[in-house]
């Protein structure tokens, strides 16, 4: 993990994070906020997740870096790639894939709803990912419109592994993870629960 410090301004908002010009926001979490930034040599646009450590408790940071873990061992078309780790002392950023497109979510709000050849292209994106995790004994457990992220193609980007875990065929999960209007029934019972089955439940 790389160690390089952030410049700041003389007013103390940071203006550089290691070789990237911060642009704007463009996303923001519980405990993160999301910025548009440009490479200062290439010019690639690159997405930074800020974490401000300081404001996390115990688990909370044992859920970030197990994110950098898993995000690191992921490589596929549909899923954003992270580039770099910049830590400092109170600091953490996640350099990433920049999907320009935005949320699926919100291209649904402006769009409406896709045809039938656009939504299959986009399910088909979303599965090979999800298999992809799953081939890998990883479950994202937050598969959700705010979560499914699109570039500049519309093509499916899947992002934000901060509730992923690592999982064993032969033993189930406990943790209550997602978001409540679309997490699996079985998450709502409070019991052990088989953790590739959360990402993929359909209602019937
Ligand atoms: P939450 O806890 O609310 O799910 P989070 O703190 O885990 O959020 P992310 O979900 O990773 O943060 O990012 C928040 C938002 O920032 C996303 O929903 C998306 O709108 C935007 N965003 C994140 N990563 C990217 C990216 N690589 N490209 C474009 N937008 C992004
Ligand atoms: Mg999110």
């Amino acid at each position: 993990m790389a160690t390089v410090k952030g410049k700041s301004q003389p007013h103390g908002g940071i203006v550089r994070i290691g070789c990237y010009e911060i642009d704007r926001t463009i996303g923001k979490g519980n405990f993160a906020v999301v910025k548009l930034a440009t490479h200062m040599y290439t010019k690639t646009k690159v997405a930074i997740k800020i974490i401000d450590k300081t404001q996390l408790d115990d688990d909370n940071m044992k859920k970030i870096y197990r994110e950098i873990q898993i995000m690191k061992m992921l490589k596929h078309p549909h899923i954003i790639r992270l580039y770099q780790v910049i830590e400092t002392e109170r600091m953490l950023y996640l350099v990433t894939e920049y999907a320009s497109g935005g949320e699926i979510f919100d291209h649904l709000v402006a769009h409406g709803r896709m045809n039938e050849r656009e939504a299959r292209k986009k399910f088909k994106q979303i599965i090979a990912a999800v298999s992809y995790c799953h081939s890998r004994q990883i479950v994202h457990r937050d598969l959700k419109a705010e979560n499914l992220l699109l570039d500049a193609s519309l093509n499916i980007k899947i992002a934000d592994f901060g509730f992923s875990n690592y999982y064993n065929q032969n033993c189930c999960l406990k943790t209550w993870c997602g978001s409540p209007p679309y997490a699996a029934p079985e998450l709502f019972e409070g019991k052990e629960y088989s953790a590739p089955k959360v990402d993929i439940w359909v209602i019937n």
